[in-house]
């Protein structure tokens, strides 16, 4: 297996044969106004999201069998996404909600995780995920994660836009994934707290998995971050754990 992360939570997972696209937010750079109200430690805060460019060629991404929307927030399925991704494309998503909002953006091939899924001879599960906590996850509404299963291949376990609660710790149970991709930029507006990981997030999903893999993306993309790369290798420096925290810069892959 090969993950390559492209920007944000874009990635692309070539798996047992198949190459999978993960959230794909494919504008240009600074395409889309600031995210709102974005937390004032964010040091971004006031730009216009993507902060950076793609760091290879929309053909290159897009060149997939199949593609997962864990949720459909702008910075997981963008306005770019739905122009440039062939509509006969295979879509995977959480819910029916979500399947008709992809639906009426012209796509034809859209399923729903369900249990049972499978693409080819890949099982695809859905996870549990919690975007923030507390009040603020009414408003952020529903998100997924999904673990890659094939007798082949190591588990994978993309965690998506959650923080660490006890869903995720239930998850790492019961598929005791060998490689998890964890959202860890530490995302906020000024209320409300973490979106989704940070580095004691990041802490506690080692702990809960400590010979896995663990590799945080969605960092320095969107102007509401408040983690940067940097702060999570020298936190995962300073644990001791940065032989099981990796955390690419976009472009950067890995093969497992
Ligand atoms: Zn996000």
């Amino acid at each position: 297996m090969n993950i390559q992360q492209i920007r944000n939570a874009t990635t692309v997972v070539e798996y047992a044969g198949k190459k999978f696209l993960i959230d794909p937010m494919l504008a240009e750079k600074g395409a889309y106004p600031p995210m709102p109200n974005p937390a004032s430690q964010a040091p971004q805060g006031d730009q216009n999201f993507p902060l950076e460019n793609l760091p290879t060629s929309i053909n290159n991404i897009v060149n997939v069998d199949a593609v997962i929307v864990t949720h459909t927030h702008p910075d997981h399925w963008d306005k770019a996404a739905k122009e440039i991704l062939p509509k006969e494309i295979k879509i995977f998503v959480q819910n029916e909600e979500d399947a008709t909002k992809i639906r009426n953006a012209g796509f034809h091939n859209v399923e729903v995780i369900l249990k049972g899924t499978a693409f080819e001879s890949i099982q695809l599960i859905k996870t549990k995920g919690e975007h923030g906590r507390g009040e603020i996850l009414k408003l952020a509404g529903e998100v997924c994660g999904v673990v890659f299963k094939h007798p082949t291949e190591k588990t994978v376990y993309i965690a998506g836009d959650t923080v660490w609660y006890e869903g995720v710790q239930e998850e790492i149970d019961t598929h005791k994934p060998d490689v998890i991709v964890v959202n860890a930029g530490d995302n906020q507006f000024i209320q409300g707290g973490s979106l989704v990981m940070g580095k004691e997030d990041v802490f506690e999903v080692y702990k809960a998995a400590p010979n896995a893999k663990i590799i945080a993306v969605h960092m320095e993309a969107v102007n509401h971050w408040t983690l940067s790369r940097k702060e999570l290798k020298s936190f995962a420096k300073e644990k001791g754990i940065s032989l099981n925290v990796l955390v690419p810069d976009d472009g950067e892959s890995y093969t497992f």
